[in-house]
């Protein structure tokens, strides 16, 4: 599925991304059919509950994937080069951290505890970008300072650290050797509500500052619409909306969409939050027709057993896969 609104060659074209798990149950189906466009120094919000396949969508980008996958399947075209068809010493190489890195919500956890955060930077630039040591000191010591930490962060273990200055580092190994695509996979869940602001503030600068592109994976859809250009609504494994995070928030089409809205708390309302009924479905055995069709208000006939296609919506960029949109709804 792709909004309506791009201009020019992308710099990330994923095509029919399909990845399944083997289980007992039988295979689950994390990711069945992504498509989407990302264009270099835009972010892309990928928003939905826990279990919708958000996190798998990453890893299977990142191809850091468990021994367990039964199925990989479709394209993912990053300035040119399709990282799906890579062999894993090529993407290990010309790919991770150099044109593709990554920001992970436990990414504060991933420190080495007994290794020193310059030295874990350093890592970074000397195994996987060829730089000297007295280089990567420097570029280190340059990172750290981006990243708003103090200079003798670089000689301090990462338990002398609080979770935001960790996640700071974390951060700072991502952008180490400036790739032009991050993943930001719930890198502020984690934190403090103050904490998570600066967090914010800091991946805002940078995509103004150096032009990173993004794709920020959250729950939270009003956290990722303060980042986010393009906004892609995930539900049991498929995108079932996406467009511009202004057409997303104004008019969203998906009931399940407006759902997600509709429980954002607000200041100035005295509106009961709305929740959305019943729990995700279990993707080794998903409901026919549209997915969302157990839990959703509108539920019509054919939304039982006929898989809605991607189809305009009133908004400018937007499509969405929900047959209300399909002409001949009553
Ligand atoms: Fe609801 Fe039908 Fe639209 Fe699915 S296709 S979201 S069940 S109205």
């Amino acid at each position: 599925m792709n909004g309506r609104a791009t201009s020019g060659e992308p710099l990330l074209s994923v095509r029919g991304l399909r990845l399944s798990y083997a289980a007992e149950r039988g295979d689950v189906r994390a990711v069945d059919g992504v498509s989407f466009d990302l264009q270099a120094g835009q972010t892309l919000a990928i928003v939905g509950e826990s279990g919708s396949g958000k996190t798998s969508l990453a890893l299977a980008l990142l191809r850091l994937l468990p021994r367990n996958v039964a199925l990989l399947q479709g394209q993912a075209i990053l300035n040119g080069v399709d990282c799906l068809t890579l062999s894993d010493g090529d993407f290990r190489d010309r790919i991770r951290w150099r044109q593709i890195s990554m920001v992970f919500q436990g990414a504060a956890e991933s420190l080495n505890p007994i290794y020193k955060v310059g030295h874990q930077v350093r890592e970074v630039l000397t195994a996987r970008g060829g730089h000297s040591r007295a280089a990567a000191d420097g570029r280190a010591k340059e990172l750290l300072d981006m990243v708003r930490l103090p200079p003798e962060t670089f000689n301090r273990y990462p338990h002398e650290l609080s979770g935001g200055m960790k996640q700071r580092v974390a951060v700072a190994s991502a952008l180490a050797l400036n790739p032009p695509l991050i993943l930001l996979d719930e890198p502020t869940s984690a934190l403090d509500v103050g904490v998570q602001a600066q967090i914010m503030n800091l991946f805002k600068r940078f995509k103004a500052n150096l032009g990173v592109a993004s794709i920020f994976i959250s729950h939270d859809i009003a956290l990722a619409s303060d980042l986010a250009d393009t906004i892609g609504v995930m539900y049991a494994g498929r995108i079932v909306e996406i467009g511009s995070t202004e057409d997303v928030l104004r008019a969203p089409s998906h009931p399940y969409t407006q759902k997600l809205l509709a429980a954002i708390p607000r200041l100035r309302s005295d509106a009961p939050l709305e929740f959305i009924p019943g729990a995700p479905p279990d993707l080794s055995d998903p409901p026919s027709g549209c997915r969302f069709h157990p839990r959703c208000a509108f539920v019509m006939e054919r939304c039982r057993s006929e898989s809605p296609p991607d189809l305009p919506s009133q908004s400018g960029s937007a499509v969405a896969a929900c047959w209300l949109l399909d002409e001949g709804a009553s």
